[in-house]
């Protein structure tokens, strides 16, 4: 099957992002209200993270779905994928502030769906059609919405989550939680606390500044973490970018599990549970493909972007296919039987569950997936189309994935050249068997791409 990606106005892969007060205005978000609120009527569930502009945007956000006569419940601060999965249990349609990973001065908004995936790109240039148009409902008095305010709802999510695995499995584990001042300081800890570990917080107080380390959860950004696991001796630490919709693991010996390695630990352990399909990116290193296959299932990529990853599982649900698991080589991950977005309380969760499971530490179950090298790089070009047509010519005999960008494939190695869709910048990602055929790929690559570039 084959899933299109469109080039959209406004909205990127991951909703509509930019910096507050410059890309990012009340005006802009009252807009998308009113033009939400005109193309999907009923309950609409909205929430947001914990940025310092939350609470000025959610209130133009409320403003134009109410005026365009939606009701609204507002659930407060929560995860994204609380949110997601409030809305696929009750509600009409839904909508996040949240600016998930990127720094704090930056905002946005993610459109949620009745199933509680995020809003597709058909979809979606229908709502930036009247975004752009202002063609909205007229506001009358008789017809404006009410608001309720639930922040309670999300309990509901922590109690889906803990009830999906055996009572108390995660008794006898202790587990350092950050959440990075995020919206998973309400539910990571519960979640985890719920299921019999002992949890123990850092950055653990919500706070839009982000005092303790930035949303995106990087290895540099994870070092007090890691200190903490390996000082209070905890199975593992965890810790969420700053919407929670991801999860990226420390071992017990205080090192950075590469999310590559963390999304082949758990398609290993679910694979191997079940048989079915794995859905993921064309961007995602090939050891999440040998181990699914080692264990029978088989695998689906994707254009790069988790909206293209849920509904392609979707759809071969749809078409009788049995689904298993899906997610990105970044920690987002997406568990089917729970819902279809990527969702990082649940990834904590599942690792408790996994190591409980086992009975063995993390480091040594990473210790046997195979080894791979990943390089990631990039180039700086306003010719993004030139290079990727060109290296498509250049490389035509091999073999090719045309999925998102080009893909070259070979024995042991590939290597995936993108074109930016917000920045004039190339990306490579070389994935190879051994550290050498990766190196020299890279190289042969970066050469083909300066010349073209040149010229
Ligand atoms: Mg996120």
């Amino acid at each position: 099957m084959q899933t299109t990606k469109f080039q959209k106005r406004l909205f990127g892969t991951n909703g509509v992002r930019g910096v507050v007060g410059k890309d990012l205005t009340p005006d802009l978000v009252l807009t998308i209200g009113e033009a939400l609120g005109t193309m999907r009527k009923g309950c609409i569930a909205v929430g947001r993270d914990t940025r310092t502009s939350g609470e000025a945007l959610v209130n133009a956000l409320k403003s134009g779905l109410l005026s365009t006569g939606c009701d609204v419940v507002d659930c407060g601060i929560l995860p994204t994928p609380a949110l997601q999965y409030l809305v696929k249990e009750q509600f009409d349609s839904g909508a996040m502030i949240t600016a998930s990973h990127n720094p704090p001065e930056y905002n946005g908004v993610k459109i949620i769906e009745a199933d509680g995936t995020e809003m597709g790109d058909e979809e979606t240039l229908k709502l930036e059609h009247l975004i752009f148009d202002l063609s909205f409902c007229p506001l009358l008095w008789e017809h404006v919405g009410y608001e309720i305010h639930a922040p309670h709802l999300v309990q509901k999510y922590i109690h889906a989550i803990v009830h999906h695995f055996p009572d108390k499995v995660g008794s006898g584990m202790t587990v350092v939680v950050d959440p990075g001042s995020g919206p998973s300081c309400l539910t990571t800890p519960q979640i985890l606390t719920e299921m019999g570990c002992r949890v123990l917080t850092l950055n653990g107080i919500m706070d839009g500044t982000f005092p303790g380390r930035l949303p995106e959860p990087s290895s540099d950004g994870l070092r007090t973490l890691a200190d903490l696991v390996v000082s209070c001796g905890a199975a593992f630490g965890v810790a969420h970018d700053g919407d929670a919709d991801r999860s990226v693991f420390i071992d017990e010996n205080g090192r950075f599990v590469e999310e590559n390695q963390e999304f082949a630990l758990i398609a290993r352990h679910i694979c191997h549970q079940k048989k079915g399909a794995l859905v993921t990116p064309v961007s995602t290193s090939q050891i999440v493909e040998i181990v699914a296959k080692n264990e029978g299932s088989t695998i689906y990529y994707t254009p790069v972007g988790s909206i293209y990853v849920a509904r392609t599982m979707r759809s071969l649900i749809s078409e009788g296919n049995e689904v298993v698991f899906g997610g990105e080589g970044n920690g987002g991950l997406i568990f089917p039987d729970h819902q279809f977005c990527r969702d990082g309380g649940m990834t904590a969760a599942m690792m408790v569950f996994i190591l409980s499971s086992t009975g063995q530490q993390l480091s040594a179950l990473i210790n046997t997936l195979p080894k791979r090298t990943m390089i990631k790089d990039k180039m700086s070009t306003s010719r993004g189309a030139k290079v990727l047509e060109d290296i498509k010519k250049i490389y035509k005999n091999e073999t090719l994935d045309l999925t998102d960008g080009v893909k070259i494939i070979r024995k042991n190695s590939w290597a995936l050249v993108r074109a930016s869709g917000t920045e004039p910048i190339i990306r490579i990602i070389i994935d190879a068997e051994c550290s050498d055929c990766g190196h020299d790929f890279h190289s042969e690559l970066m050469d083909h791409i300066s010349i073209i570039n040149k010229e």
